[in-house]
C-alpha cells in the first residue's frame, strides 16, 4: 500500500504517524510545501512575545526525528500542484531540487490547512502587513516586534488578540481594528465585552465596527486608514482577518465542496473520491447543534479526524461525529470559552432556546485567591439539553467548558448538569461547582420555577408598569444600580412586602442572581407577578458595556 499524505503539520503529520503505527509495511510519503514539519502553529504567537523564548520548541519533529521514529518519506518544500484522480497520481514540485515530478498514490491525504486572508485594499501587498500562519512568519513578526513602535492589527479573533497581548509584552503599542461590533466571535456580545474592557486596561486600543481601506508607506513604517475616518501610523500591520480552507487542489481534482467553502468528506474523512481523505482546516464538519456543516479552524478537529482518517485508509471502522468548535482564547491573564452555538447563531439559524448566566466563583470563597466566573448557558426550551456553554474569568473556565463540552457530546441535558459528580476540594472547585449551579439555574427557568428577565428586556418591561426591586445591601445599592430601582435588602424584604407595588411585574435584581432568585420565590408566595434578573447586576453591567462599545 503506497499512501500519500498532503500537508505535514497538524493533521498531515498526526496521519502520517498514525498509518504508520497501523501498518509497518505500507509506504508512507509525507509532503509538506514548507521548510518545517510538525511545527507548533497554536504556539507561534507566544514565541514572538518572547514567552517561548527557544525557536527549536515550536518545532515538535523533524523530517528526520519523523523518519527516524515512523520511517516516513519526509520531503520538505515539495509542494503538490495537481492530483490527477483518475490515474492516482500527484504532481510534486520539489523547490530544493528544482524540479518537477509525479508520485503515484493507493490512497491520498489532503491536510493542506487554510491560508490568512488578505483583504484586497491597496496597500495590503507591502511588506510590512504581514500575516502568522508558520515559523517564516513568526520570526519575521517577532523581529519587527524587536523594533518597537506601534503596531496595527486588523481582526479581533483569537489570532489577534493573542497577537494583541504578545505585542504589548513585547513593549510596542497596539491598535486593533475589527469590522464587526465585537471582539471574539464565538462569544455573545455580552460575554465579550468584558474581556475587551480587560484589553484597554492593558492599553491595547480596540477600535470595533471599522474596517481598513488603505494602507500606504509613511517615513519608515505605515499609515493604516479606515472607512471611519482614522488614520493610524503603524510601524508595521498583521493581517489577522480570518481564514480560508485552502482548497485549490481539491477543486481542481474535482472533489466537491460545501456551502462553508471546506472540502466535504463523509463520517470517515473520505472526500467525493473514494481514495481520497481529507482533514483539518480544508474540511467542513458537521456541527452537532447547528445541525449544517460549518468549518472548525481548530487544532483538536484537525488532530482527531486525521487519527479517523489513517484508520479508514487502513480499513478499520472509524467516525468523526462532528465538531462543537469548542475553543479558549487566554488574553492577559483571562480565559475566554466556549462550546456548541452563541445565542446569536442559535437566533440566525431558527433554533428556539432558554439562557442563564451565572457568576459564581471558581473554587470555594473562603480558600485564598478565588475569582469569578461568567457563564452563559443556553439550552432547548422543552427538554433542556444544552446547546451551549460560554465562560470568562481568571481561572476555571477552561474545565467548565469542557465538562459541559462533554455533556453536549453525550446529548445530556441541563439536569445531568445540576446531577454531575464533579472532583472537589476548596482550592479547586466548590461542593456545588459551577457546572452544578449552571445546571440548576437552567433548570430552575426549564421547570418555570423561576421566571426570568433579562437586561435587554429591561426597558421594555419598564415601559409595561413592571417595578425593578433591588434585593442587595444599601451599600452595594449605592455604588451602583439599574436607574429607577427600588432598594429593599433581601432581609428586610418579608417585613416590607406592603412597600412593593402590585400594580405590575417586579423584576427583582441582585449581585448575581442567586439573592434575586430566593427574594422572588418569597415575591410570588405574596402573590407577585416576580421575576429573577437572570445574572443579576454584573450580567446588566456586561449588557452596559455593549451599550457603551
Ligand atoms: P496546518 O497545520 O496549517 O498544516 C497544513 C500544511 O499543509 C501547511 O504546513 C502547508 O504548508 C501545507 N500545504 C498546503 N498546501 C500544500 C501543498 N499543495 N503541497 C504541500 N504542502 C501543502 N487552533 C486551536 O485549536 N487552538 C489554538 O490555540 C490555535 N492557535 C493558533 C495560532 C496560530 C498563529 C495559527 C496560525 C493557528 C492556530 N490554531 C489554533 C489553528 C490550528 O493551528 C489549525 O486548526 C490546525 O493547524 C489545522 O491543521 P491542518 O493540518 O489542517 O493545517
Amino acid at each position: 500500500m503506497k499512501l500519500v499524505v498532503v500537508g505535514g503539520v497538524a493533521g498531515g503529520a498526526t496521519a502520517a504517524a498514525r498509518l504508520r503505527r497501523l501498518s509497518e509495511e505500507a509506504v508512507i510519503i509525507l509532503l509538506e510545501r514548507g521548510p518545517e514539519v510538525s511545527y507548533a502553529n497554536c504556539g507561534l504567537p507566544y514565541y514572538i512575545g518572547g514567552i517561548i523564548l527557544d525557536r527549536e520548541e515550536l518545532i515538535l519533529q523533524t523530517p528526520e526525528s519523523l523518519a527516524k521514529r515512523y520511517r516516513l518519506d519526509v520531503r520538505v518544500k515539495s509542494t503538490v500542484l495537481a492530483v490527477d484522480a483518475a490515474a492516482k497520481t500527484v504532481r510534486i514540485r520539489d523547490a530544493a531540487g528544482n524540479r518537477e515530478y509525479d508520485e503515484t498514490y493507493d490512497k491520498l491525504l489532503l491536510s493542506p490547512g487554510a491560508f490568512p486572508v488578505r483583504p484586497p485594499f491597496p496597500g495590503s501587498d507591502h511588506p510590512l502587513v504581514r500575516t502568522l500562519r508558520d515559523v517564516a512568519d513568526t520570526e519575521a513578526l517577532a523581529g519587527l516586534a524587536g523594533k518597537g513602535g506601534n503596531a496595527v492589527i486588523v481582526g479581533g479573533g483569537f489570532i489577534g488578540v493573542e497577537m494583541a497581548e504578545n505585542l504589548r509584552l513585547r513593549g510596542m503599542s497596539v491598535d486593533l481594528i475589527e469590522a464587526r461590533d465585537q471582539i471574539l466571535w464565538n462569544l455573545d456580545p455580552e460575554m465579550a465585552f468584558p474581556v475587551q474592557e480587560i484589553m484597554e486596561g492593558k492599553g491595547v486600543r480596540i477600535v470595533l465596527g471599522d474596517a481598513v481601506t488603505a494602507i500606504t508607506p509613511q517615513n519608515d513604517g505605515l499609515l493604516v486608514s479606515t472607512r471611519g475616518g482614522l488614520s493610524l501610523p503603524a510601524s508595521f500591520v498583521l493581517l489577522a482577518a480570518g481564514v480560508r480552507p485552502d482548497t485549490l487542489l481539491a477543486r481542481n481534482a474535482g472533489l466537491k465542496t460545501g456551502l462553508a467553502g471546506g472540502i466535504l468528506v463523509d463520517r470517515s474523512m473520505r472526500t467525493s473520491d473514494p481514495d481520497i481523505y481529507a482533514v483539518g482546516d480544508a474540511v467542513e464538519a458537521p456541527h452537532l447543534v447547528l445541525g449544517k456543516t460549518v468549518l472548525p479552524l481548530l487544532a483538536g478537529p484537525a488532530n482527531r479526524q486525521a487519527r479517523i482518517a489513517a484508520d479508514s485508509m487502513m480499513g478499520r471502522t472509524a467516525e468523526y461525529s462532528g465538531t462543537l468548535t469548542t475553543a479558549i482564547c487566554g488574553v492577559f491573564g483571562l480565559q475566554a470559552a466556549s462550546s456548541g452555538a452563541p445565542e446569536k447563531q442559535l437566533k440566525s439559524a431558527g433554533i428556539p432556546f432558554q439562557k442563564a448566566y451565572i457568576h459564581p466563583l471558581n473554587h470555594a470563597g473562603y480558600y485564598p485567591g478565588a475569582s469569578r466566573l461568567h457563564m452563559k448557558i443556553l439550552f432547548s426550551p422543552g427538554d433542556g439539553r444544552i446547546l451551549g456553554i460560554q465562560a470568562v474569568g481568571a481561572e476555571g473556565a477552561d474545565k467548565r467548558v469542557d465538562v459541559i463540552a462533554i455533556a453536549m457530546q453525550a446529548g445530556l441535558s441541563v439536569g445531568d448538569l445540576a446531577g454531575a459528580e464533579l472532583a472537589y476540594a476548596p482550592q479547586f472547585g466548590s461542593a456545588r461547582d459551577p457546572v452544578n449551579q449552571a445546571g440548576q439555574v437552567a433548570g430552575n427557568i426549564l421547570s418555570g420555577e423561576m421566571v426570568p428577565a433579562y437586561p435587554d428586556e429591561i426597558a421594555g418591561l419598564i415601559a409595561n408598569g413592571a417595578v425593578i426591586l433591588d434585593v442587595r445591601t444599601t451599600g452595594e445599592f449605592t455604588a451602583g444600580r439599574i436607574p429607577g430601582s427600588l432598594n429593599i435588602p433581601i432581609d428586610e424584604l418579608r417585613n416590607r412586602l406592603g412597600e412593593v407595588p402590585k400594580s405590575g411585574p417586579v423584576i427583582v435584581c441582585c449581585q448575581v442572581g442567586l439573592r434575586g432568585y430566593v427574594a422572588a420565590r418569597i415575591l410570588a408566595g405574596a402573590g407577585h407577578d416576580a421575576r429573577n434578573l437572570v445574572g443579576g447586576f454584573l450580567t446588566y453591567q456586561a449588557f452596559q458595556l455593549k451599550t457603551e462599545k
